[in-house]
Formats: C-alpha cells, sequence, structure tokens
C-alpha cells in the first residue's frame, strides 16, 4: 500500500524505536519522566519559549490553549476552516465556553484587517475578543503557509488589541524548512504554540503546548482536567526527542514530493483546479464528470490510498514513508486514468 491519506499514517523507524526502547522513564505526572523533561526542555528551546507541556494528541494541546487563554463567554477570532475551530468537534464551546469569530481566509490564512474587523466594541452587549488563533501550515489551504513577516504582523495585530494570539503549528516545521527561517524566533510573537510530533516529523503519539512559565503551569492543571496526564510516557516522548534531531530537515524531501505529484495532477484531464503546492499537502477538484469517490476507489484498487474531502475534492499527502519508487508508480497510475 502506497498511503497518501495524511502525515500522520507513518510508522516509527528503526532507529527511533530503538530510542524509545532505551529511555530512562518516571511517572510524568509526579514531574519524574526524565526524558519528557528533556523533551519540554528541549522544545521549550527550540521555539524561544520559557516551557513546554507534553500532550497526547495537537487536539488536546490546541483545546487546553485556548482553555487557559479564555473564560466562558469570551470570542475567538479564528479562521473558519482552521482545525481549532473546524476539525476539534466543537470543542471551543465544549471545553472552553467561548462563542467563535468566523473569518473567510484565503487558503487558510487571515489578514491583520480580518482581526481589527471582528474584535467586539467593549460594552455589556458583546462577547469579549479575547483570542486569536492561527494555524501554520494550514491543512485546508492545501498546505500553505504564512510568511515570518506575515506571523509578525497578526501577532502585532492581536498584541495592540489586547488580545493573546495562538499558533496551531501542528506543521509547522513544514512552513520554516520552506521560510528556511529558525523556529527560536516564534516565541517571542506568540502566546502559545502547538507542535505535532505524529504528522510529519513521524512520531507514533505526541504533540507539545509551548508558552512562559506560568501559562505552562496552568495548562498542565487543564491537562489533568482533560484526562491527558500520562505516567511513564517517556517513550513516547524518546521519539519526539529523536525526531526533532533527524526528521526536521528532510521535510524539504515530502515537499519536493509533492510538488513532483503536484505536476503530474496539473496536467491531467480529470481535474481543473489545484490548490498550490507550497507544502506536502496536495487537494484538488475532480471535474463535474467525474465522483472523487469513484476515484479514491480506483486508486485503492491499485494499492494507492488518499482521501474524499468534500466538494468532489481529493486530498494526498507526502511523509516519511513515501519515497521516490512510489511517487513514480502513483505517477504512472495517474497518467493511466488520464488516458
Ligand atoms: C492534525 C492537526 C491537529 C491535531 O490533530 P490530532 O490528530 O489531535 O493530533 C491540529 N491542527 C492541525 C492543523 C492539524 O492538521
Amino acid at each position: 500500500m502506497i498511503d497518501l491519506r495524511s502525515d500522520t499514517v507513518t510508522r516509527p523507524t528503526r532507529p527511533m524505536l530503538e530510542a524509545m526502547m532505551n529511555a530512562p522513564v518516571g511517572d510524568d505526572v509526579f514531574g519524574d519522566d526524565p526524558t519528557i523533561n528533556a523533551l519540554e526542555h528541549k522544545a521549550s528551546q527550540l521555539f524561544g519559549m520559557e516551557a513546554a507541556l507534553f500532550c497526547p494528541s495537537g487536539t488536546m494541546t490546541n483545546q487546553i490553549a485556548v482553555k487557559t487563554h479564555t473564560q466562558p463567554g469570551d470570542e475567538v477570532i479564528i479562521e473558519r476552516t482552521n482545525h481549532v475551530y473546524y476539525y476539534e468537534a466543537g470543542g471551543i464551546a465544549f471545553h472552553s465556553g467561548c462563542s467563535v469569530r468566523l473569518i473567510n481566509g484565503d487558503r487558510g490564512r487571515i489578514r491583520p484587517v480580518d482581526i481589527t474587523d471582528n474584535i467586539n466594541p467593549v460594552n455589556d452587549h458583546h462577547a469579549a475578543s479575547k483570542l486569536v488563533s492561527i494555524e501554520n501550515t494550514s491543512n485546508r489551504g492545501g498546505g500553505s503557509f504564512y510568511s515570518l513577516n506575515e506571523m509578525i504582523a497578526l501577532s502585532e495585530t492581536a498584541h495592540e488589541a489586547g488580545l493573546k494570539i495562538h499558533l496551531d503549528g501542528a506543521r509547522i516545521f513544514n512552513a520554516l524548512v520552506e521560510l528556511e527561517a529558525p523556529s527560536t524566533i516564534l516565541g517571542e510573537h506568540f502566546d502559545s504554540i502547538s507542535c505535532c510530533l505524529s504528522k510529519g516529523l513521524g512520531c507514533p503519539v505526541g504533540s507539545l503546548l509551548l508558552s512562559n512559565k506560568d501559562f505552562i503551569k496552568r495548562a498542565r492543571k487543564y491537562r489533568k482536567v482533560f484526562g491527558g496526564g500520562m505516567r511513564q510516557a517517556g517513550i513516547l516522548a524518546a521519539a519526539g526527542i529523536y525526531a526533532f534531531d533527524h526528521h526536521i530537515h528532510r521535510l524539504k524531501e515530502d515537499h519536493r514530493r509533492a510538488k513532483l505529484l503536484g505536476n503530474v495532477i496539473a496536467a491531467a484531464g480529470f481535474t481543473d483546479w489545484l490548490m498550490p503546492v507550497e507544502t506536502n499537502i496536495i487537494i484538488f477538484k475532480m471535474k463535474d464528470s467525474f465522483s472523487a469517490t469513484d476515484f479514491v476507489q480506483k486508486l485503492k484498487d491499485e494499492d494507492i490510498l488518499c482521501i474524499h474531502i468534500g466538494k468532489n475534492q481529493v486530498r494526498m499527502v507526502t511523509h516519511l514513508d513515501v519515497d521516490d519508487g512510489m511517487i513514480e508508480k502513483v505517477a504512472g497510475i495517474l497518467n493511466a486514468i488520464n488516458r
């Protein structure tokens, strides 16, 4: 099987498994797991933040961040296709009791004026605008990303208005390798950042929440409330440390392969609309005469997996377990469908 459904489908590599097996562990709920402590320390340094919190999922890191930034009845400004709103099962309402102000963005991205235009006046009638949440790279945006200056402009706009800003950086390293920018500068611009280890970085489990010491102290309590305190999870954190050391720079390879596939699809007769392929995600719309469901099935019959993501659109994602030979095979099959 060539699995292009998501970059979450990767299996840990042999050296990653070895790092996991050799990890010293302890009870992290007591703060005793040396490998988790090392991962949290390493991550906070990587992002130029004071502290970090290891969590089981990206959804949990994001939702803990929203909870820690807000009070019930506050409002969160967010683009309508961003994961924190669109794919977290109503978590903002469920966990934090906040309303949302949805922005129609450009491939998942918003502009500073979208923030200023959507801040509520302070009075007895309106929800208090508290938090801006952005996503980089953007999943529904086909892996589109913000430049460093764009991120800084959004952060400055939010802060000038007295709002906090959270970065859903599930795939932040996919953006950073394209920008050729160091992760360390992000810390000074965002009030909190989440980062997935289980996407392009290739770990089996885990996400990190980054912020200042006080915020992470409060977030740790919410992680407990959410049921996310783990015990000897250092075996998972060891995979994270390994991935930070070995799997960041190689993301460029995933992007190169996604662009190769994108070029094949752009020239194909079954689509007339392909989102620009900027990182490791390829999203295209089938022509009206083709059905995305049939297309996905046809590829499945050839041992290639991808997903139908609505409105006759198809998504493919490249990752650690996809090599050049597989891309060649997929390209061959796509060209054959085309004929
Ligand atoms: C995958 C993803 C998350 C978190 O997902 P989990 O499956 O809960 O780890 C958050 N944000 C974005 C943009 C994602 O793609």
